[in-house]
């Protein structure tokens, strides 16, 4: 694979004006090489080619897009490895998970999109009218690093099936595995225009393709930073944009047998992907009579936690994505500290015996108060913050007591309970267990 090409028109090509950055292996801190980034020439570029393959590849039938997303999974099988060991270098998942998850993810992707395809209606009566469902155009797909493959074949699968033509920049952090995607989808036999893709950074490509006429929708997953700049940017030429930004999800755990275990998978869930997950469960809130064993049981199951290089099977919790990523998190827990929470356990500095790569030690945080800076962002790495609640109404004056809205959690046994919780929350999903 050489880094410095794009993929444009079905084949890979050198950008218009030569300029790259290093992807960096947070694991070793060492180069995995470096990556073209792009300009708006670039953009212009993909965007013809891609209008171009939309008149035929909108007017394909249903059977034709199915044959190619079946090639493209029966190909995504064969390259399975190359694609987690990707997302394992370039952004630091354990190995397990990288196999087990993040790679696995993007067949689920694949097999929803075909079994949807299936049996999709995309043309009916109803009434006196003929309602009819079409590709919208030229998709601009913007994504975020942390599920790198996840977010790239969620907006591709879907693209295609519903015969939209795809212009991807994935991360300039992550793009490694979005290439090995390119390679695939070749191979497929995806026609040539109906993906692209370009490496750069957001303010620059991301912005040209925002901005841009011959874009009819823009789908961006990332921060709330970005998706803001995505939706203004998009503004001026009216496209639809779609967005899925950040999290600070509560986690309500009821007072019921499964207390032990809720707070465990609480945490777990919470430190897993190094806490770069933006549905993370990152404030557990705890009845206030049982908030002592409650810290207990939360700290006992942090030190489970194996903490290492992604390479061993063993590992849990592989290092941060980047040096920036581990600034800021070494930021937030000071910013606990200096507001009187209590560290239960973790905090500043890498764990021993972790001096290379951007590593840091899961953290659990107890007495917490909702305005507190690390209750309130996202920090975006393994720091759990412990509250608690007196009855139903302070949990869910607690828990929705957010800027965000992208995820909420109720943990029990108890399953009038669970939906008694879950119908006052507000956020987009709701996780029952
Ligand atoms: P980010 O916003 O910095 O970057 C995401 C993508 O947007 C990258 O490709 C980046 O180049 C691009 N970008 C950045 N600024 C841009 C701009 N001005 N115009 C156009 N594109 C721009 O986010 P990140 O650090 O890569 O990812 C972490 C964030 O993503 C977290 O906030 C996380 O919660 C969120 N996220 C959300 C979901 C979800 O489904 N809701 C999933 C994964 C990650």
């Amino acid at each position: 694979m050489n880094l410095k090409k794009f993929y444009i028109n079905g084949e890979w090509v050198d950008p218009i004006e030569p300029n790259s950055i290093e992807v960096i292996n947070p694991a070793t801190e060492k180069s995995l090489g470096d990556v073209s980034v792009g300009s708006s020439e670039d953009v212009d570029k993909a965007v013809k080619a891609a209008c171009e393959a939309f008149k035929s590849y909108s007017n394909t039938k249903v059977s034709e897009r199915l044959e190619l997303l079946t090639n493209i999974r029966n190909i995504y099988k064969k390259r399975f490895d190359d694609i987690s060991s990707a997302i394992q270098s370039e952004m630091g998942a354990p190995k397990n998970l990288a196999r087990g998850s993040q790679a696995t993810v993007g067949l689920s992707h694949l097999k929803t999109a075909i079994r949807v395809l299936e049996n999709h209606t995309f043309e009916y009566n109803h009434g006196s009218y003929v309602v009819r469902h079409e590709a919208i155009g030229v998709c601009g797909l913007i994504t975020p690093w942390n599920w790198p493959i996840n977010q790239v074949v969620s907006k591709l699968a879907p693209c295609l099936a519903s015969g939209c033509v795809a212009i991807l920049k994935p991360s300039e952090i992550a793009p490694i595995s979005a290439m090995v995607i390119a390679e695939i989808f070749h191979e497929a036999g995806v026609p040539k225009g109906v993906f692209n893709l370009i490496n750069g950074l957001g303010p620059v490509v991301g912005e040209a393709m925002s901005c841009h006429t011959g874009i009819d929708m823009m789908s961006f997953t990332g921060s709330t930073r970005g998706g803001i700049a995505v939706a203004k940017a998009s503004a001026n030429t009216v496209k639809r944009v779609c967005q899925e930004l950040g999290g600070k999800s509560p986690n309500i755990i009821l007072d019921d047998d499964n207390f032990n275990k809720s707070i465990t998978d609480g945490v777990k869930s919470c430190m897993s992907n190094t806490g770069q997950s933006c549905n993370a469960p990152t404030r557990m809130l705890v009845p206030a009579d049982r908030y002592s064993e409650a810290i207990e049981i939360a700290n006992e199951a942090n030190n489970k936690i194996i903490t290492g290089d992604p390479n061993s099977e063993t590992t849990d919790v592989g290092p941060l994505v980047s040096k920036a990523q581990y600034d800021k998190v070494q930021k937030l827990i000071q910013s606990g500290i200096n507001s009187g929470a209590n560290l239960v356990t973790g905090g500043l500095g890498k764990p021993e015996g972790l001096e290379i790569g951007y590593y840091v030690k899961p953290t659990i945080f107890s007495e917490v108060t909702n305005d507190m800076e690390i209750a309130r962002e996202e920090i975006f790495g393994p720091v759990l913050t412990l509250m608690s609640y007196k009855n139903f109404d302070e949990a869910i004056e607690i828990a929705n007591d957010t800027e965000y809205g992208l995820a909420a959690y109720v943990t029990g046994s108890d399953k009038d309970e669970l939906m008694r919780y879950a119908r006052q929350l507000k956020a987009g999903q709701i996780h029952l267990n």
